[in-house]
């Protein structure tokens, strides 16, 4: 092959999980080398971002010049509308994130981490074997030809090629959600969205999602619950089911031919071992509702990076701590994310205002923004965890236990 074939570090997959680790390893001097498929990143799901992300993206020094700035949420339940501006949070360190067509947004990832100092090669991954002693090499097989790696990281998305491969990818329990993914022009902003926004248009049986881009291009998705009964034209029968997507999409000019995706809510039961991390997708990734997955991407590779920095590469306790810490964070948004799936969190959101408390709705927007991973704010862990008791209480049912 004419690309290196070691490294100190290999890490598999460009995008924002891979980036996010390499970048920060580089710039410590570690020798590192990123390993994809794709020499251009191509146009994926993933563009609405969160506020809490930024501080990674501005860590990273990316630049987020010419992007839609995002302020806020918009979810609509039958005619209303309920939209959480950022600036009240409990928190508003960051206060606003982006929608970002992918394929630009990862392409200026990959050039700050090329000005880290990062290696790039393209090569598609097939296996990876793993060392039996210490001190060994772990040597990932591709069609190019075999690459050493002292430290191995699979940062190659939700397929989860080395959870896979060790038999340690866990579907989730409960969110088995499919996708419909593809791009418009001309979609409508209705109140009381402001410009940015990204819109969730909820009807029984799933939900829209409504992307706005700088260039006048809005992303749209359909996400459809197992139980959702839609067969043949799905995305024609939704949209006669959700007329708050329909009537923001009248008129507008579909761009691409529909996208599926399925199985993506999945686990690794482990995220490392003796010479290897699994950072992004390829460790966790949520259900989409809350927009959640690159933050993930970014905090869980600038952790990564972080303790294998700290000796975590010889230290499992270093990278167990980082493992733990990850899970917790996750926990109030899987928490929140079920509770959105059996109501409770619509029927919290929208309780008329004199029953809300406001530590709860500013709680609410914390969570919505991404601010999970850093101390000091407790408020999104305390709502997450009761999501089903105060609906109990905003519906009026007496409360379990
Ligand atoms: C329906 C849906 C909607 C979503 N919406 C949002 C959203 O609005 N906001 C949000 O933050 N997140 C969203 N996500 C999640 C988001 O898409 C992911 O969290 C994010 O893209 C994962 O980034 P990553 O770096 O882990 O992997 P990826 O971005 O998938 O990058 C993996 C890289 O690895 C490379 N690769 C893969 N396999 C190989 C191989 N065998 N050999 C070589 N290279 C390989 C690929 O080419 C790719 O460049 C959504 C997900 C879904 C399913």
């Amino acid at each position: 092959m004419t690309t290196p074939e070691a490294a100190s570090f290999v890490v598999l997959g460009g995008g924002p999980a891979g980036t996010t680790v390499a970048t920060f390893l580089a710039r410590a001097g570690r020798d590192v080398l990123v390993v994809d498929q794709e020499s251009t990143p191509q146009p994926v799901v993933g563009e609405s971002l969160l506020p809490f992300g930024q501080r990674v993206i501005s860590a990273l020094g990316v630049s987020m010049d010419g992007f839609m700035v995002k302020r806020g949420a918009v979810f609509t339940r039958g005619e209303r509308s309920l939209r959480f501006p950022f600036e009240d949070a409990v928190r508003d360190t960051w206060s606003h994130a982006y929608q970002v067509p992918r394929a630009e947004f990862d392409a200026r990832l990959r050039t700050v981490a090329q000005e880290a100092g990062v290696r790039f090669t393209w090569a598609k991954a097939d296996r990876v074997d793993l060392p039996e002693a210490a001190g060994e090499p772990v040597v990932l097989q591709t069609d190019q030809g075999p690459i050493r790696a002292g430290f191995f990281i699979d940062a190659a998305g939700r397929r989860k090629f080395l959870a896979r491969q060790l038999g340690i990818r866990e579907l989730h329990p409960v969110l088995r959600n499919a996708a419909l993914a593809t791009h418009y022009t001309g979609v409508r902003t209705l109140p009381p969205e402001v410009e940015g926004d990204i819109v969730i248009a909820t009807f029984e049986g799933g939900w829209f999602w409504l992307i706005p881009f700088a260039d006048g291009r809005t992303s749209v998705g359909l996400v459809m619950t197992p139980s959702c009964g839609l067969k043949g034209d799905r995305w024609a029968q939704a949209l006669a089911l959700c007329p708050q997507a329909a009537a923001r999409l009248e008129g507008a000019t579909c761009l691409a031919p529909l996208r599926g995706l399925q199985d993506f809510t999945a686990y690794a039961k482990r995220f490392h071992g003796p010479g290897w991390a699994l950072a992004g997708d390829a460790a966790m990734f949520l259900d989409p509702v809350f927009s959640s997955g690159v933050l993930l991407c970014l905090e869980s590779g600038e952790r990564l990076a972080r303790a294998l920095l700290a000796g975590g590469d010889a230290d499992p306790t270093l990278l167990d701590a980082w493992e733990a810490h990850l899970r917790a964070s996750v926990k109030p948004m899987e928490q929140a994310i079920l509770a959105f799936y059996d109501g409770s969190f619509l029927d919290v959101a929208y309780a008329p205002r004199e029953m809300q408390a406001e530590r709860y709705r500013r709680g609410i927007i914390s969570l919505l923004a991404g601010d999970l991973f850093e101390p000091g704010n407790p408020m999104p862990f305390r709502v997450a965890a009761r999501f089903g008791t105060l609906a109990d209480i905003v519906n009026r049912r007496p409360v379990a236990g």
